[in-house]
């Protein structure tokens, strides 16, 4: 690591992602002269998402899909402050908290990832549970999310995320009684070679999801889309 009398400048990376992981390893390989290192990240263990749905599925456990971060920024000589990004003040070249007072930077990266635009559906805040923040999904998902027998789950958005999630729901309920539609706004995998999609639909079959092509959700109801 850097000593203090070597710093010159502070580059802060704000947000723990897949993004900002794989940066944190190129720069532990090849550091920048003089640069101080901060990762800023609400949790200190980071999904990595092409591996939830096996996690759901319950192939994986949670320490073989998640990176631990503070260890990662120990190996890497990165300080690592488990916080909340709330404002940005770039005159002062300031980050404001969730926690700590105010951090300064030189640099900034910033990676917070992306959310669904849950307001563009009527109740969708209020009935749906989103996929991203990914964190919170598998909170929700390992606090009964799916667990009780006979419950009727609808997963909308038909690529290769919700395809996959489809199947992972319906091999971690199979026998529970539960009952999965994935609603597709078009048809299922749009982009993808049409024998991807006829192994995707056998596979859906297979597993017993019912498959709802050219069905886009309007509105969320308790209960009903
Ligand atoms: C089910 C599923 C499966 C997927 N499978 C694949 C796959 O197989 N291959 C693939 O390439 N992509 C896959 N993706 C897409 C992949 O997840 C995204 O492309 C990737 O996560 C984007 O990385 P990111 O670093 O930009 O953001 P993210 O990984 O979303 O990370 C953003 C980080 O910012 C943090 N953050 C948010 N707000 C703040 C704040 N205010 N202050 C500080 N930190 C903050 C969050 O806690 C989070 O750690 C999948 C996505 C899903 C949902």
């Amino acid at each position: 690591m850097l000593t203090a009398t070597e710093i010159t400048r502070d580059l802060v990376l704000v947000g723990g992602g897949h993004a900002h992981a794989l940066v944190l390893r190129m720069l532990a390989m090849d550091p920048v002269p003089g640069a101080r290192l901060t990762l800023v990240s609400p949790a200190s263990h980071t999904p990595y998402s092409g591996m939830l749905p096996g996690l759901v599925a319950g192939h994986y456990r949670f320490e073989d899909t998640h990176i631990d971060l503070a260890r990662l920024c120990q190996w890497a000589g990165v300080r690592f402050l488990r916080d909340t990004v709330t404002a940005l003040d770039p005159a002062r070249r300031e980050l404001h908290n969730a926690q700590r007072p105010p951090l300064g930077y030189d640099l900034l990266s910033l990676d917070i990832g992306s959310q669904p635009t849950l307001d563009v559906v009527p109740g969708a805040r209020e009935y749906a549970v989103p996929v991203k923040p990914v964190a919170e999904f598998w909170q929700r998902w390992q606090a009964g999310l799916g667990t009780h027998g006979g419950q009727r789950i609808a997963i909308v958005g038909g690529g290769a995320g919700g395809l996959e999630l489809a199947l992972a729901m319906a091999h971690a309920l199979a026998g529970s009684g539960a009952s999965l539609v994935l609603y597709c706004g078009g048809e299922l995998l749009p982009g993808y070679h049409r024998s991807a999609r006829a192994a995707a639909r056998d596979a859906i079959g297979r597993l017993g999801v019912t498959l709802e092509e050219g069905a886009r959700v309007a509105e969320v109801r308790a209960g009903e889309l």
